[in-house]
């Protein structure tokens, strides 16, 4: 098994971030490097005439998660017209149980690295969202794919040896 010593999945300082606006609006945007917010886009549409939007970006430090006025600034680089109502996020980075939000590998990293966590050489079996073959990484459906596989590779293991 090759052994990566340093540096393997380099610690992410991604954030998160919900924000409510007045009225209810449809949209999905992005924005180009360097803005704290690189996409948002609408998730909730609520009964009191407000939209609940959804918000990622690449720094967590770049970002005050709950600084209603700082965020209406960014929002309005995309629509001058949105009324930023409240915000809200937890700094997963700043979580003592989390420590980041999703792997984030250097540029090559997941292509050298991820036949490591699916092989057989030793008594590891490894399961997770970073090294699903789909959907790895940032998406829970990843975890879910590894764990089922992961599982049922064991299970037909445990058989080959029950019959030898
Ligand atoms: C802010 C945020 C928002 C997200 N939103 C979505 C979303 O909307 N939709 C979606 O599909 N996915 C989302 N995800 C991604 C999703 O949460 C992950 O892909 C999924 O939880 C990964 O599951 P996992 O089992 O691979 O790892 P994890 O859920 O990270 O589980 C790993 C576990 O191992 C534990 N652990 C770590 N080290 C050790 C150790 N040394 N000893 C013992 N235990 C250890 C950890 O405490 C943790 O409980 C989001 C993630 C974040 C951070």
């Amino acid at each position: 098994m090759r052994r990566y010593t340093s540096g393997f999945v380099r610690r992410s300082r991604y954030a998160q971030i919900w924000i409510k606006i007045a009225g209810h609006h449809s949209m999905i945007a992005y924005a180009p490097t360097g803005n704290p917010i690189a996409l948002v886009r609408s998730e909730y549409f609520l009964d009191d005439d407000t939209t609940i939007l959804v918000g990622f970006g690449p720094d967590h430090t770049a970002i005050d998660l709950d600084d209603r006025v700082s965020v209406q600034e960014l929002v309005r680089r995309w629509r001058p017209d949105l009324e930023v109502l409240e915000t809200a996020g937890h700094d997963w980075n700043a979580d003592p149980w989390s420590g980041q939000t999703w792997a984030s590998p250097r540029s090559g990293q997941f292509v050298e690295g991820w036949s490591v966590f699916h092989g057989r050489e030793t008594r590891l079996r490894f399961a997770g969202a970073d090294w699903a073959k789909g959907w790895n990484g940032v998406v829970v459906d990843g975890a879910i794919e590894t764990g089922i596989t992961t599982a049922r590779g064991l299970i037909d293991e445990f058989r080959e040896v029950s019959q030898r």
